[in-house]
């Protein structure tokens, strides 16, 4: 291997490493969920420790946390929100919820997969998750991350048809 070769994949590597551990969360509140995130990131159970940290711009921020269920209104602004974050970027499907619409899973108007118009990175299950798995969802994606494993936002691109048609049978 070339001298060239072994700084870049040395940097690379650092560089994931810092990544990994330094996590800028947007929570989209979208549903009751959302309570257990201030005992997540205040001072109990504090996820600063591993770098984790909410931020209020889609701009700087890594992770779209999307803490519930989603109706097809709020689906439009995740899109919206999700396409202003700068790449690399990950989405946490946060609540049984967003898994499988969770106990509205019948409603006309809730969204019940979010990974078909998002692609999402890790799922937290559980109505509504512990604070403790929110935080080995996080831990979770920082191991993908750290794998390289972590690709949802290369798939957005090169999948982009999908997730499009998905999005307009829904929005229109
Ligand atoms: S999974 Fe439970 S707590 Fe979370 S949004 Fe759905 S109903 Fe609310």
């Amino acid at each position: 291997m070339e001298m060239q070769d072994v700084i870049e994949e040395g940097y690379v590597g650092i560089l994931e490493d810092l990544r990994k551990r330094s996590l800028w969360m947007l929570h989209y509140c979208t549903a009751c969920g959302a309570i257990e995130l201030p005992p997540t990131i205040t001072s109990r159970f504090d996820a600063e420790r591993f770098g984790i940290a909410p931020f209020v711009t889609s701009r700087q921020s890594d992770i779209l946390l999307v803490t519930g269920y989603i109706n097809i209104k709020t689906l439009r602004r995740i899109v919206t929100v999700y396409e202003q974050m700068l790449p690399p970027k990950y989405v946490i499907g946060f609540g049984s919820c967003t898994i499988n619409g969770g106990i509205y899973w019948d409603s006309y108007a809730v969204v019940k997969r979010l990974d078909l118009y998002l692609p999402v990175d890790v799922y937290i299950a559980g109505c509504m998750p512990t604070p403790m798995a929110v935080i080995e969802g996080f831990r979770s994606l920082m191991k993908l991350i750290d794998e390289g494993k972590a690709n949802g936002w290369k798939k957005y691109i090169e999948d982009n048809a999908y997730y499009k048609e998905n999005q307009r049978k829904v929005l229109g």
